[in-house]
């Protein structure tokens, strides 16, 4: 494929449509990870692809840099969440009844499912400044004295910026489980506790993307032996990886009902095929993008008089300093 130059939208619907999963039990084994849904003709057949790919995530990325900085300026313009709420005015549309935006991506995955390289490629193209990304490991002392969403909710985005978890609050009902770290009438009771606190944040003007990045055994083998070939990619490996991946079924088990049970309207989930990195991250990209797009994002007018800013710019009382060092 020669000249690409702009963004070419995903086959057979959007890709929200396309990798929504439910409702009704997800069967993960009949999702195959080395499977394109979307991919348009356009993409040509083979190796092509990865490289039709990569310019279309590079194309993509630019689009998802203007919305994000539209959705970071709508927030910096807009009244405090302390103000009271004015009438919704022309000037407000791009707001939810006057709320600014957050965009939150909940990325899960198993060891090795490309968490980290999604975040460098999708986010890499966003300004670093609007971005708020959080990762979750075992919880620490303090965070075992409170509920599971108490280190969750602290992590979630200011208005206005796109927020990134890498893990969340669904390792309580993913290596929770399957490690037993809590009794079972503990974790059985988070589902329903998620789906309230994900309404919730849907209330709050809080967009959830939960991406289930989705690679097979085979492939999670094969990236973890590049790990143990690799000296630049020690630091990647821990031990207890292999100890994951001995329990694969019961992990693959926990993210299928994981995925049944918190699969919503408000807050649906989202299950990429991430067997190949060019197409995941083409799908990651097309996600972030159809999201920014139902938001009807767009620069915040000028809360200042224009013509005379530039007036009293003419007339020197804004350029007398300049230059005097
Ligand atoms: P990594 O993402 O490779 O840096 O690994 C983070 C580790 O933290 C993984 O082994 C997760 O299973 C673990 N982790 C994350 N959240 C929790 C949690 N709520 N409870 C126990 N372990 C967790
Ligand atoms: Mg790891």
């Amino acid at each position: 494929m020669s000249g690409v130059d702009e963004v070419v939208r995903p086959e057979g619907g959007s890709m929200r449509e396309l990798l929504r999963v439910g409702p009704g039990a997800v069967d993960l084994a009949a999702l195959d990870p080395r499977s394109t849904p979307g991919l348009p003709a356009a993409a040509g057949r083979g190796e092509g692809r990865k490289e039709w790919a990569r310019a279309q995530v590079e194309l993509l990325g630019a689009g998802l840099g203007r919305q994000q900085e539209m959705l970071y300026a709508a927030a910096k313009g807009a009244a405090g969440p302390e103000t009271p709420a004015s009438a919704p005015s022309q000037a407000d549309a791009h707001l939810a009844g006057g709320r600014p935006q957050r965009v939150l991506l909940v990325l899960q995955a198993m060891d090795c499912g490309g968490k980290d390289g999604t975040i460098k490629r999708v986010a890499g193209a966003m300004n670093p400044l609007g971005l708020h990304i959080r990762s979750f490991g075992p919880p620490t002392g303090e965070e075992l004295r409170h509920d599971f969403l108490w280190r969750i909710r602290r992590a979630l985005p200011p208005p206005g910026y796109v927020g990134i978890f890498n893990r969340s609050h669904y390792e309580d009902v993913l290596v929770a489980r399957v490690e037993s770290l809590v009794d079972e009438a503990t974790w059985q009771a988070r589902y329903d506790l998620i789906n309230d606190f994900e309404r919730e944040l849907a209330d709050g003007a809080v967009t959830l993307v939960k991406v289930m990045l989705h690679i097979s055994y085979v492939e999670q083998g094969e990236r973890l032996m590049e790990r143990l070939t690799d000296p630049t990619k020690y630091w990647k490996f821990n031990p207890s990886d292999l100890d994951t991946r001995a329990r694969w079924d019961d992990y693959q088990a926990a993210y299928a009902d994981a995925l049944t049970r918190c699969g919503t309207d408000t807050a649906p989930w989202l299950v990429v095929p991430a067997d190949r990195k060019w197409y995941r991250d083409w799908a990651v990209s097309h996600l972030l993008r159809e999201t920014f797009d139902a938001l009807h994002l767009g620069y915040p007018p000028a809360d200042f008089d224009v013509d005379r800013e530039r007036q009293r710019l003419r007339s020197g009382s804004g350029t007398t300093k300049v230059n005097s060092g």
